[in-house]
């Protein structure tokens, strides 16, 4: 299926046009990004997008901290980083991902 210049189903206003994503480190998938920044994918591309996360990732529940809510980072992502209690990071979006960078 071709999604070139189809409404994004993210935000329903952008353009979708063909661009290579790079889902988890050195790996490429066929993908479409809005004019908003939005990736879409194929239902195929999806599912191997799907089996790639499952096998690079570790999932974690969002709980609720005050109004906001919170992401419990994975000890080995904590240790990667050398991530301390109370360290400032950067929180912002990319398309339709969350990024959450060190601030040092
Ligand atoms: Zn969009």
């Amino acid at each position: 299926m071709n999604l070139e210049g189809k409404v994004c189903g993210v935000c329903n206003k952008g353009r979708l046009h063909a661009f290579k994503d790079e889902v988890v480190e050195g790996v490429y998938v066929d993908a479409y990004r809005c004019d908003y920044g939005h990736a879409s994918y194929t239902a195929s591309v999806m599912k191997k997008v799907e089996s790639l996360f499952k096998a690079a990732a570790e999932t974690r529940h969002v709980v609720r901290v005050g109004s906001s809510v919170a992401v419990p980072i994975p000890a080995s992502i904590v240790k990667l980083f050398g991530l301390k209690p109370k360290e400032r990071v950067y929180v912002t979006t990319q398309g339709n991902r969350i990024l959450i960078l060190p601030t040092n």
